[in-house]
This record gives C-alpha cells, structure tokens and sequence, in this order.
C-alpha cells in the first residue's frame, strides 16, 4: 500500500502512478525540478505516488507535496506529470 501525495489516502501501488523528481536546473534564480511520471516504474532515485487524476495532483501542488515527497528544494515544474493525467496513456 502507498500513500496518494494529493488525497492522503492509501491505496495499492497498482493503483498509484509512480512519479519521480529530474533535474536540479538553474534557470538563475532558482533551482527546478521536473516531475515526471513513471509509469513503468523503472526510474532510479526517489520516487512519489500519485493517483493518476487531476484532482489528486491540484491538491498535490496546493500542498507543496511533491518537494515533500521527492525531498528537493526548489520550483516544482508539473508540466509533464499534468499532460499525462489529464490524458492518460496506456503504460
Ligand atoms: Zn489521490
């Protein structure tokens, strides 16, 4: 069982979507991160879950969750991870 970064609640990692955090880029004033989905869950480093759902990641970045999660400091760029819950491809 994981624990949803957005709603808090528990439910089977097969139900969950891996994320984890890339980057460490500078853009001059701050560092970002890049949150990517990882479907296959095959990335290495630390990794997050998530329920593959819009509502679950706007409650998500509200609560500043992913930097919590993924344990980096900085802007969290969702871009990637919101494409891909908000069109869900077949993994
Ligand atoms: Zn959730």
């Amino acid at each position: 069982m994981r624990t949803c970064v957005g709603c808090r609640s528990r439910a089977p990692s097969s139900e969950l979507l891996r994320v984890v955090a890339v980057g460490g880029a500078t853009d001059g004033t701050a560092t970002v991160y890049r949150v990517l989905p990882d479907p296959k869950r095959r990335q290495q480093g630390r990794g997050a879950h998530i329920h593959p759902d819009p509502t679950c990641l706007a409650q998500a970045e509200r609560r500043r969750a992913f930097g919590r999660a993924l344990r980096v400091t900085g802007v969290i760029d969702t871009g990637e991870l919101s494409e891909f819950v908000t069109a869900p491809v077949t993994a």
